[in-house]
């Protein structure tokens, strides 16, 4: 099993497509086994996105995750980090696939709605900034035997 972090970023909250992108992790069977809403400050900004920090663009990104409140969420499943990324497409909503959640509800490369890990220690790393290891619920589903099959 693997865990992700998910960002449902300010545009996500603003669009009012909160339960729609959700809905399809969910609808996937992944877990959510952590989520809260909050502001993301300039300082927390800073640590997410690290690698980016010293990109010419950077302030507008920050200025982006800043503008308004967040849901991030923990997602827990077979694969997720791979899982998500793809369910999320391509980073600008204009180059990523039709049916991805990019793809299908995002036009910009910045306001591209959802944010998800893109490998083990990154997920790690920002599950790590977002929750306290006492907020993650983790546990067994009633539903998981019909998801998949035991030795999956
Ligand atoms: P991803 O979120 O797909 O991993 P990146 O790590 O490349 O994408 O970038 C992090 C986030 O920064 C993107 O999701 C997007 O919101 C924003 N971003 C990426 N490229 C640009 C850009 N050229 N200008 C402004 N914002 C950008
Ligand atoms: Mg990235």
């Amino acid at each position: 099993m693997e865990r992700s972090l998910i960002l449902l970023k300010p545009d996500c909250i603003q669009r009012r497509l909160m339960g729609r992108v959700i809905a399809r992790f969910e609808d996937k069977g992944l877990n959510i086994i952590a989520m809260k809403m909050m502001r993301v400050t300039p300082e927390l900004a800073k640590k997410h996105y690290a690698e980016h920090v010293q990109k010419e663009w950077y302030p507008t990104l920050e200025g982006f995750i800043t503008g308004g409140p967040i849901v991030a969420a923990v997602v827990e499943g077979l694969e997720a980090i791979r899982v998500v990324r793809d369910m999320l497409g391509a980073t600008s909503g204009l180059k990523a696939a039709a049916g991805t959640i990019r793809g299908d509800f995002s036009s910009s490369r910045q306001m591209n709605l959802v944010h998800g890990s893109d490998g083990p220690d990154a997920a790690a790393r920002e599950i790590a900034l977002y929750f306290r290891e006492d907020e993650i619920c983790a546990g067994e589903l009633t539903l998981r035997p019909w998801l998949r099959a035991a030795d999956e």
